[in-house]
């Protein structure tokens, strides 16, 4: 399975000429949220992932909202775990209350884009304070260019790294192409 395919055919993966809110300008750009728009591609991107988790000791799967959440639910609904959310409370990252969650589980951690990593380093604060031992961290998609490392394993999907620039050094702004400013995400909500 070709994981660009998919994220092209689901638009996640654009391609034209974008002003990022950086303020710098790439021919690609990634519309996150299209990763978990269509449940078939969702559970088409979560069985890669749990194939390559499958020989990990899980008992919970844990994503952070937003785009985590759909995608760990998939990979925990077909590896018959738990699944386990968490979401930002007054700014701090936090598991959401009600879940069952014990003093020795093994987690794997999902999430949809893999950045900077610093909100999944978050989410391993968050598990250590319950000293859940996280055994590897999922990504569809890993855009650090191998910056993001964490104490235990990352298994990407794609790693997708695209150039950026200045707007006087643009390349496409030389060729007049016309720019566009995606919607910037929330990621306080
Ligand atoms: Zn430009």
């Amino acid at each position: 399975m070709n994981i660009q395919h998919i994220l092209e055919d689901t638009n996640a993966l654009l391609k034209g000429h974008f002003k990022l809110t950086s303020g710098r300008h790439s021919e690609y750009y990634v519309e996150k949220i299209k990763i978990i728009h269509y449940p078939d591609k969702v559970e088409l991107l979560c069985k890669e992932i749990a194939n390559k988790l499958k020989d990990f000791p899980i008992d919970i799967v844990v994503g952070p909202a937003f785009g985590g959440i759909a995608l760990a639910y998939e990979v925990a609904r077909q590896m018959g775990k738990k699944f386990v959310f968490t979401q930002r409370k007054d700014d701090k990252m936090s598991i959401r209350s009600g879940f069952d969650i014990k003093a020795g589980d093994n987690a794997v951690i999902i999430e949809d884009i893999i950045t900077t990593g610093g909100s999944v380093k978050e989410v391993i604060d968050v598990l250590k304070e319950y000293h859940v031992n996280v055994q590897a961290v999922a990504s569809i998609v890993d855009r650090s260019a191998g910056k993001a490392q964490f104490d235990c394993p990352l298994i990407s999907l794609a790693e997708l790294t695209f150039e950026t620039w200045e707007e006087k050094d643009c390349p496409l702004c030389k060729e007049n192409i016309a720019i566009m400013k995606p919607g910037a995400s929330d990621k306080k909500l």
